[in-house]
């Protein structure tokens, strides 16, 4: 019998703010500014968590956790992943594994093997399952301009047994 799998992609971008702290992948980094947002403005795991929601099917992170309830105001955008990644194994989908790329033209990003770690923590696979990169996009566009940070996503999930 075929394992059935499912493939999911996600793309978030988010404005940057002085004063705020600047958090991706579950790391921070020190920037002098962070990201706006509801939550903790971490736009590399809301593009993994659209991406996972997709392949399931299951719509996307705002219809999770919504802007408009107070419980994710400033949330740490890892404990939506682990609710995500929980909702996940609980109706039979396990990560075969993750491709993200942080688009931004700054900072230099010397955080990615600590983001990976990170990341694999909380999705529960071996760290070589997540690869995160980086670009800058030359100075063109937002991101060029410092305005802020994008991310994407695309994950592939495989059915396995509920455990
Ligand atoms: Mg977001």
């Amino acid at each position: 019998m075929m394992t059935e799998m499912r493939i999911g992609q996600g793309f978030d971008a988010h404005r940057f703010e002085p004063g705020l702290r600047l958090v991706l992948g579950g790391v921070e980094i020190p920037h002098g500014q962070g990201l706006q947002a509801h939550s903790d403005g971490d736009v590399l795991i809301h593009a993994l968590c659209d991406a996972l929601l997709g392949a399931a099917g299951w719509g996307d992170i705002g219809r999770h956790f919504p802007d408009s309830d107070p419980a994710y105001a400033g949330i740490d955008s890892r404990i939506l992943l682990r609710q995500v990644i929980e909702r996940l194994a609980s109706a039979g989908w396990g990560l075969v594994n993750a491709d993200l790329t942080i688009v931004a033209q700054a900072p230099k990003l010397a955080h990615i093997e600590a983001m990976r770690l990170c990341l694999a923590g909380d999705l529960r696979v071996d760290p070589q399952r997540v690869n995160i990169k980086a670009t800058t996009t030359e100075g063109m566009g937002f991101t060029g301009r410092g305005e802020g940070v994008g991310a994407f996503a695309v994950v592939l999930l495989e059915e396995r047994p509920v455990e």
